[in-house]
């Protein structure tokens, strides 16, 4: 188990690097802990062991603590992983948005829908970099 934590550990860093700058986010201070065993990770939804992750972000002082479920992350591939760290990463955006609680579905479906926006945007611009050309018949063009 040790070595799948340090793994998806360091996809789920690698993925939150390639992100933090898009996102306008790097003059946030940004802490991200890693939860070994899923039963610590903090959640008040009966599933515990399913939450991937979850965000405290306070605008105020452009601060926030992303914490990782790694046991649910570790299983994930990585597109789906890229999305749960963007998807955290949007919270930290919209945390300034102040909404009563019964407005905060509204609010996991906004940021839902800007991580799909986002990471659709992102696989597009990747497709059509010279050197990103896939040939569909096998053959390199
Ligand atoms: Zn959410």
């Amino acid at each position: 188990m040790k070595k799948r934590y340090l793994r998806t550990k360091d996809r789920i860093g690698a993925l939150y690097d390639k992100w933090k700058e898009p996102l306008w986010l790097g003059g946030y201070r940004i802490t991200l802990d890693f939860c070994y065993d899923g039963g610590e990770f903090p959640s008040e939804q009966a599933a515990v062991s399913e939450v991937a992750a979850r965000c405290y972000a306070d605008w105020r002082y452009q601060s926030a603590l992303i914490k990782f479920n790694v046991p649910a992350c570790a299983g994930l591939n990585d597109k789906e992983l890229e999305s749960v760290v963007v998807h955290e990463l949007v919270h930290v955006l919209v945390d300034e948005i102040d909404i009563s609680p019964k407005q905060h579905d509204h609010l996991e479906r906004v940021v839902s829908t800007l991580t799909s926006i986002l990471t659709w945007q992102a696989r597009q611009s990747a497709a059509t970099q010279p050197g990103n050309v896939v040939a569909v018949d096998g053959v390199t063009p």
